[in-house]
């Protein structure tokens, strides 16, 4: 059984308009769309777009949302797991859970097929806490194999997001493996806006919220934090029975999350 959750193409699909800043990073994966949508053009070149794909950067910073991105600008399904699905199991239960999920991915091609904390499956050895390290090096080995066992031709583009590349397995990251990776920093000032401005879309502000000034009070704030900074101020607003966020609301907010420590982490499909 592959413990991948299947997301279908649709008209909800995010698509790169809803990655914010990012724009090295998007550029980049703009070419797998493309090569998503006209595999042709490629082959008939003999460009060979990357197999396997690895995002790196702090949590929150927009990985998931990313590589969801290329999968609703390109119109094709979406596969995600995350790599602590396949440890911590019977022995050779991660292997045929790697392994069912390829096949799956494959039966499904063109597809993105997504793992998020690829670290918790691939880890180098010597770093795993604990024991099953025999088990562990199944795992790696099968996502090895079902690596150099298919071309980008197939149509599956392989996706994967850590943060902590330091402590993959090297061979992973051997060519032909994830022979691209791209670093996801967190957002700067300007970045700050562009996020604000994507979450604020959906959410009526007052003419008294300068999302500028917002950007400018939120240093080491990652998209995800500033996602829910605007989600609590909306709440606020409508707690209060307003039909818009004013500054209050989102000063409001602001305290909340200065005074509760780190933001808390709400996830938005
Ligand atoms: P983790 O490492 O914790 O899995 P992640 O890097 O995959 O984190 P996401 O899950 O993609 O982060 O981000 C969480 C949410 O934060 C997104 O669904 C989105 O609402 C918001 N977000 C993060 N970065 C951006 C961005 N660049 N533009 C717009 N929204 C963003």
């Amino acid at each position: 059984q592959s413990p991948a959750r299947l997301y279908r193409p649709g008209s909800d699909a995010v698509t790169l308009r809803d990655v914010a800043g990012l724009d090295e990073v998007k550029a980049e994966l703009q070419e797998v769309v493309d090569f998503l949508r006209e595999p042709q053009r490629y082959a008939e070149l003999g460009a060979r777009i990357p197999r396997g794909i690895l995002l790196s950067g702090p949590p929150g910073t927009g990985k998931t949302l990313l590589a969801r991105a290329v999968a609703g600008e390109a119109g094709v399904p979406f596969f995600s797991a995350s790599g602590s699905d396949f440890v911590e199991l019977y022995a050779g239960t991660g292997a045929a859970r790697v392994r069912a999920l390829f096949a799956r991915a494959r039966q499904s091609a063109p597809c993105i097929l997504f793992i998020d904390e690829i670290d918790a499956l691939a880890r180098q050895r010597g770093v795993s806490p604990g024991g099953g390290a025999e088990e562990r090096e199944q795992t790696v080995n099968q996502l090895l194999v079902e690596m150099d066992g298919f071309e980008s031709a197939e149509g599956v583009i392989l996706i994967a997001a850590t943060n902590r590349p330091d402590i993959l397995d090297p061979a992973i990251l051997r060519p032909g493996r994830f022979d691209r990776q791209l670093t996801v920093e967190p957002p700067d000032r300007k970045g700050r806006e562009q996020i604000l401005e994507v979450h604020a879309r959906s959410r009526p502000l007052s003419p008294d919220v300068q999302l500028a000034d917002v950007a400018r009070l939120t240093p080491g704030f990652t998209g995800a934090d500033l996602a829910n900074l605007l989600n609590e101020a909306a709440l606020l607003a409508v707690r209060e029975g307003l039909r818009e966020i004013g500054w209050r609301q989102i000063a409001l907010a602001l305290e909340r999350v200065a005074s509760g420590g780190p933001p808390r982490r709400i996830r938005y499909a």
